[in-house]
């Protein structure tokens, strides 16, 4: 009977009754009378618990006393079709070995429901509850997704570096990357920092998007993607903000606006319905626990055509709207979650692709339109979320990009081996950034980006 070698739970559960099997796993709950025992076994492979029936007086009390919610066992048994409702195979028990005992008196994942701070503060232990056991399943089934969609269509995952010296943003929000001695800075004559002595002779810091580099893949390879982590040391404790966050961003020679706009949308809904296909135990237990309008809001995506709309429209309905906003509306404003989510939940009642802003709330590198005031940038607006996407057709011109860099006063000598793109066989070209988080908060219907990853850095935090 050892001989048997182990099923998944999720195997297992599809398994014709009648066969000698191996489960092992976590053991979520064990009731029964003193005769019987029922041990609900998870292996992280599904949402779904196999059952494991104990006939009390074939084993060593001692031992049926360890298995507690939380320890670890293997079992050893005949499967069965199960005589209780709620399943329909379960493993009528041989024998049971105890890998890892947990001591009910200090093992925190007791049966009953923890809040979702709670759980944040024993991260290390949360995989083991349903719910991050089914988010983090969904998380990687869509990375896996996002590779496939991408492979699919030819484009070449481009591995763009984490640590760099420049900003892309210009936002100023990033974590600075050093080997200096903190305790005794070198500095020049003027007291400033010498960072000739510092690791790569220069500052660097960790990125905030692999899109400059990415660009210039594009402007070879024809068509890439990059998928990495990125950092923005940006002090906005929201529920849509991580200091580390991964993120998808595409970049492709020859898309105008229009084509990023029919490519981002595609990719989105394709995502989604990925995740109807393929992880729908998961999306049926979080729709049922957390947000019961999910699959519908899921299913309505990847069905609805999204609008497409100019800031400057935007902005009018917004302003005619009636509306009491915390943040007030004008042309020229950076548009705030709640003006978004207005927009999409309750004006239009289905996502938005937002383009055409105003040159001075968005950054150099974009496209810049013919009235002078505005330009080429895309961003996907979605409910619960506001914005997932953002993106732009780039500004091919060296000349443009040049007077754009001037006028915002930004130096020229870190971008020069960018500006080569724009000299030697510039093209149009366009891309945008997906932040993953955010595509799971909407698939997941989680309400905090904290529950999405699995150990989340924020300001004042950075445990585990
Ligand atoms: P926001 O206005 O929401 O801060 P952003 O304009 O700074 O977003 P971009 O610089 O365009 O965002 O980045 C591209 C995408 O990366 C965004 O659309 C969003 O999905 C995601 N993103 C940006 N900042 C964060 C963050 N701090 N945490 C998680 N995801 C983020
Ligand atoms: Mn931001």
């Amino acid at each position: 009977m050892e001989a048997v070698t182990r099923t998944k739970v999720k195997d297992l559960l599809r398994t014709e009754p009648g066969t000698e099997v191996l489960a092992k796993g976590w053991v979520r709950t064990k009731r029964g009378n003193k005769n019987v025992s029922f041990i609900a076994l998870n292996d992280g492979s599904t949402i779904n618990n196999i059952q494991i029936v104990v006939d009390v007086a074939s084993f060593d009390d001692d031992l049926l006393k360890k298995i507690t919610t939380g320890a670890c066992i293997a079992a050893y048994g005949t499967l069965v079709a199960s005589q209780g409702s709620g399943q329909a195979v379960e493993i009528q028990a041989r024998k049971l070995v105890l890998y890892g005992e947990a001591d009910p008196d200090t093992y925190p994942l007791q049966k009953k429901g923890h809040s979702m701070e709670f759980l944040r503060s024993i991260a290390h232990l949360r995989p083991r509850t349903n719910t991050f056991g089914a988010v983090l399943r969904i998380r990687h089934a869509m990375a896996f997704a996002i590779h496939k969609y991408f492979n699919d269509k030819g484009f070449v995952y481009l591995h763009t570096p984490l640590i760099t010296a420049s900003d892309c943003e210009g936002a100023g929000e990033m974590f600075q990357v050093t080997t200096l001695d903190m305790n005794n800075v070198p500095r020049k004559e003027d007291g400033s920092i010498d960072y000739s002595q510092d690791f790569f002779g220069k500052q660097a810091s960790l990125t905030v998007s692999g899109q400059l580099e990415g660009e210039l893949g594009a402007m070879a390879l024809g068509e890439i993607y990059t998928f990495g982590p990125t950092f923005r040391a940006e002090n906005s404790n929201t529920p849509r903000h991580l200091a580390e966050f991964w993120m998808i961003e595409p970049e492709m020679a020859f898309y105008e606006i229009e084509d990023n706009m029919v490519l981002a949308e595609d990719f989105i809904k394709s995502l989604v319905r990925y995740a109807l296909e393929n992880c729908m135990d998961d999306l049926k237990f979080l729709n049922d626990m957390f947000d019961k309008e999910l699959i519908e809001r899921l299913e309505s995506v990847v069905k609805t055509e999204f609008v497409r709309l100019t800031y400057t429209e935007g902005i009018r309905i917004l302003e005619e709207s009636g509306e009491k906003f915390e943040f007030p509306v004008s042309w020229g404003v950076d548009l705030q979650s709640e003006h978004e989510r207005y927009l999409v939940e309750k004006h239009f009642k289905r996502p938005v692709i937002m383009t055409d802003y105003p040159k001075d709330i968005k950054a150099f590198y974009m496209k810049q339109n013919d009235d002078g005031k505005t330009v080429r940038g895309m961003d996907v607006l979605f409910p619960k979320i506001g914005e997932i996407i953002g993106g732009s057709e780039r500004e091919s011109s060296l000349e443009k990009l040049e007077a754009r860099i001037d006028e915002l006063g930004m130096s020229h000598s870190t971008l020069e081996w960018y500006l080569d793109t724009r000299r030697f066989g510039s093209a149009p070209h366009s891309g945008f950034g997906l932040g993953f988080e955010r595509l799971l908060l909407f698939v997941t219907g989680m309400s905090n980006i904290r529950d999405v990853i699995p150990f989340p850095r924020t300001p004042k935090n950075c445990e585990f």
